[in-house]
């Protein structure tokens, strides 16, 4: 091993003794005090091992390693500190930390590489305090505009600018990534497909798609008591009918689609009172854009036969869209041949939860390394993965950066 897997859980650990829940979970909610000393640290730890530490004006962090060549582009290496209210000990951290270590690691090794090499702590990645999520990476891309971001609002009513300035974090415009020769996070899986696969290390081919429908079926309010059953146009029975049937349709065609029914709600709710509207919400996910597109006619199927049978009628609002990733095909081949190198299957896997490197990868060749979950838990403090999974990641990571600074 290249890498110190002491060295990374002390860090680690430090981060994690900010703010602690009664449960035990993390709560370093983004541009709260508990962030900001995070950041403090970061930058600290950045500082002493010679990188040369920048800010964004959305407050992300990078910590630059000068290359040997002045003119060549970086090689970026990140994820997010901010958590979750109750949030895990791993879920972005790992993605700062190993790289951090690498960087140790190498000025350790004494080696010298042609391409600088970048650490990045993104701001607000989680959404758990300013929505949408992956904020801050979602300006670098251009998804975003920053005067946007700059006036959300969080439940508190402060703006993601009061707050940023509060911590002392807001940095410059001109100190945004622009261009990169590749970007890699690492992250831990979140779900339980590598833990059932018995694998410690993935390397992440790409990030479902998703849709996000909200479906009204309307029918007609009616008395409980004298409506025959036979002459009912119940959207309850009617939206019922639909979710099992969407639920079979999206069975036929097997991993990785999903299909998660979240939210349903009555337009009355009273006992004696049939149902007059119902409402529910659809999040699909599939690798591919055009079959999600499929699915949505297929969904918009299921519907049409249904509310023919009940005598309902319904529409579909299409509240949200993100097409697929396929991340780049250069960056993906050579964290499987640094898996390889370091002993472990070139083992890949498809991401089904959002992450910064989504947006990075629509203007820089971006790449995912995956490190098992415990038990699939995630956002929540029972959040684990082990220490021999971490440090074999972290070493596929080190292996994965001195690949692509050549
Ligand atoms: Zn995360």
């Amino acid at each position: 091993m290249h890498i110190n897997a002491e060295r990374l859980k002390a860090s680690m650990d430090q981060i994690n003794e900010i703010e602690v829940t009664e449960e035990g979970g993390m709560n370093r909610l983004a541009l709260t005090d508990s962030d900001k000393q995070a950041r403090d640290l970061l930058k600290k730890w950045m500082e002493e091992a010679g990188l040369e530490v920048r800010i964004d004006d959305m407050g992300t962090m990078y910590g630059r390693r000068p290359g040997t060549d002045p003119n060549a582009l970086p090689v970026c290496l990140g994820s997010h500190m901010d958590t979750q209210p109750n949030g895990g000990k791993y879920d972005g951290l790992l993605g700062v930390m190993g790289p951090l270590e690498v960087i140790r690691s190498l000025n350790d090794n004494n080696v010298h590489t042609k391409h600088p090499i970048e650490v990045i702590n993104w701001t607000n990645e989680e959404g758990a305090r300013f929505e949408p999520p992956l904020l801050a990476s979602g300006v670098v891309a251009g998804i975003f505009e920053s005067d946007w971001v700059y006036g959300l609002k969080s439940p508190e009513g402060k703006t993601y600018l009061e707050e940023l300035q509060r911590i002392g974090y807001q940095g410059d415009r001109n100190n945004r990534l622009k261009n990169a020769k590749a970007l890699v996070e690492m992250h831990i899986e979140q779900g339980p497909v590598m833990e059932a696969d018995n694998q410690g290390v993935g390397v992440v081919k790409g990030i479902l798609g998703i849709t996000w429908l909200e479906i009204t079926i309307k029918g007609e309010a009616d008395h409980a008591g004298p409506s025959p059953m036979s002459l009912r146009h119940d959207a309850l029975m009617a939206a019922s009918k639909a979710i099992v049937g969407i639920r079979e349709r999206i069975l036929r065609h097997g991993d990785p689609v999903v299909a998660t029914v979240g939210r349903i709600t009555t337009s009355t709710s009273t006992i004696n009172i049939i149902p007059g509207t119902v409402t529910f919400t659809l999040d699909i996910r599939h690798k591919d854009s055009g079959a999600l597109d499929d699915l949505e006619t297929e969904v918009n199927e299921v519907l049409e036969q249904v509310c023919q049978e009940e005598g309902t009628s319904f529409k579909i609002n299409r509240l949200w869209n993100n097409s697929p990733t396929h991340f780049d095909e250069t960056v993906v081949n050579t964290i499987g041949e640094a898996a390889k190198s370091v002993g472990l299957p070139d083992y890949r896997i498809i991401s089904g939860a959002g992450h910064d490197a989504k947006y990075i990868a629509e203007i820089i060749p971006a790449g995912m390394i995956f490190v098992r979950s415990m038990g699939g838990k995630s956002h929540c403090p029972e959040e684990l993965s082990s220490w021999d999974d971490i440090a074999l990641g972290t070493e596929v990571l080190y292996e994965s950066v001195l690949r692509l600074v050549k």
